[in-house]
């Protein structure tokens, strides 16, 4: 027989690697962790949830990723049994105890006499043989070089970039006043929905200097290439110019100074709840690559926040992701090299479900090929063709950025009522033609052994 090889055991490869041998061929899984780590990742197994422990809606009539839980279950997927079995209770969301659910899938693939895993990074792009790349947002910087070289550096590096969180007791409301711009809102809450902070010439001007001062984490050349430019981190922003954050998210437009009506803000910062509680406001467009202790010391320069204390610092994550309209053919092959096919969510899809989803399918795919099965296209109507039509086609390749699993992917369904009052037949209807498809093109590719 022959041997699939996958690289990184995480949501994508888990599940391809599941997917390959349920249907009868030989895996190997090349894992990187425990010997090589990540920022993120704690463990040496398998599937491990790095941040949040939700896969989000199981709703899988009137939501899109809930939908994606009920085609992978259909599919036979190996990290939805797992999850359900290590379910949390969590309302409408599927919340797993993550030790459990990762521990459950690890135990499940080592013991697969088909499966054998290799320990240690991969660094290079594999010559020949049938292999999948789903090594994630966190890809090792040595595989990252390789596909770069491979690819271009335009095609791969990518940071997402967060603003930071106050909360909302320490921001200094003898100097700070709740309004939205132009008073935007319907209801009163909406209103108040953000909190200002003014800031007079002098002020603005000691900030821009203390931003282009402060001590940064530095990226190495061509890192960081591919910012979202509606995203930029504010120093990267007030390096382009000193008046640039007053035309961006410090213009003073369309607000007034509840405690001085009179005296128009030179620049005004403002922050937007964060929470349904009103506990946590983050500082609109303040997203940064300024370390933690410039970060507290800068941002209490602003008046309001001298006392602020932050539940979150800002950060940039580094998520590592190919441009998949342009590298990658229907099949979630390379173009440039038909042998190696991406999974998860350096395919940019975003997201654990996603990922396991592109991990399923390109496990699927992989089989098909390698058994010289037929397999017709996934139809764009179920929710892992939408997604991967998007990445692969549908997407705007320059601008193309990470994507969560949403109804606006789906072909529309045609003679359906549009705007809110519609809404909740339409869904219903894109997830009942996703089910009946999903159903046929399981059923017409057979490829489980079992
Ligand atoms: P991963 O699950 O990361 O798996 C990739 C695997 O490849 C890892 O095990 C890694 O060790 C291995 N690997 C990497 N390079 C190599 C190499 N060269 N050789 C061998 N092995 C290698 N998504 C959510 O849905 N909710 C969240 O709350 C959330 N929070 C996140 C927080 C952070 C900090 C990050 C970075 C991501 C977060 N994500 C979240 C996204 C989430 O991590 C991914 O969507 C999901 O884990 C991606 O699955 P994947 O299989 O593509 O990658």
């Amino acid at each position: 027989t022959q041997t699939l090889h996958i690289i990184g055991g995480g949501m994508a490869g888990s599940e391809a690697a599941w997917q390959a041998a349920r249907a009868g061929l030989r895996v190997v899984i090349h894992e990187m962790r425990p010997q090589v780590g990540t920022f993120a990742h704690r463990t040496g197994d398998f599937a491990e949830m790095v941040c949040s422990n939700s896969f989000r809606s199981d709703d899988d009539e009137q939501n899109a990723v809930g939908l994606l839980h009920w085609e992978m279950r259909e599919a036979g997927g190996l990290l939805m049994e797992m999850a359900d079995r290590h379910r949390l209770p969590a309302g409408g969301a599927l919340a797993v105890d993550r030790d459990a659910f990762s521990a459950g899938v690890t135990e499940r693939l080592r013991k697969h006499p088909l499966i054998e895993t290799q320990p240690g990074e991969i660094s290079e792009l594999p010559q020949d043989g049938h292999w999948i790349i789903a090594t994630g947002p966190l890809t090792s910087g040595s595989l990252a070089d390789a596909i770069r070289a491979e690819t271009g550096t335009q095609a791969l590096a990518f940071f997402d970039a967060i603003a930071p969180i106050v909360y909302s007791e320490t921001i200094d409301m003898d100097v700070a006043w709740e309004q939205s711009r132009y008073d935007k809102g319907e209801t009163e809450a909406e209103q108040r929905a953000y909190i200002n902070c003014p800031m007079d010439r002098d002020q603005y001007e000691a900030f821009i200097d203390a931003l282009l001062a402060a001590d940064k984490t530095e990226f190495h050349e061509g890192e960081t290439a591919g910012y979202f430019d509606g995203c930029l981190p504010i120093e990267v922003m007030a390096e382009r110019g000193r008046e640039t954050l007053r035309h961006g998210p410090m213009k003073p437009r369309g607000l007034t100074n509840a405690h001085d009506p009179d005296t128009k803000p030179y620049a005004v910062v403002q922050l937007r709840r964060d929470n349904a509680l009103g506990t946590l406001y983050n500082i609109v467009g303040f997203q940064t690559k300024m370390r933690y202790g410039a970060q507290a010391e800068v941002f209490r320069m602003i008046p309001g926040l001298q006392d602020a204390k932050f539940a979150r610092l800002g950060g940039i994550h580094r998520n590592t992701f190919l441009n998949s309209p342009t590298l990658l053919d229907d099949q979630m092959r390379l173009k440039s090299r038909p042998n190696v096919r991406f999974a998860g969510q350096i395919t940019g899809v975003e997201g654990y479900v996603e990922s396991a989803a592109m991990g399923l399918l390109a496990g699927r795919l992989a089989v098909a090929e390698m058994t010289g099965r037929p397999l017709p296209m996934v139809p764009s109507t179920t929710a892992t063709g939408a997604l991967v039509t998007h990445i692969t086609g549908g997407a705007e390749a320059k601008t193309f950025q990470p994507m969560n699993v949403n109804f606006g992917l789906f072909p529309p369904v045609e003679g359906l009522k549009g705007g809110r009052k519609g809404r909740e037949a339409r869904y219903k209807a894109y997830t009942d033609r996703a089910k009946a498809d999903w159903r046929a093109w399981l059923g017409a590719t057979a490829l489980d052994a079992a």
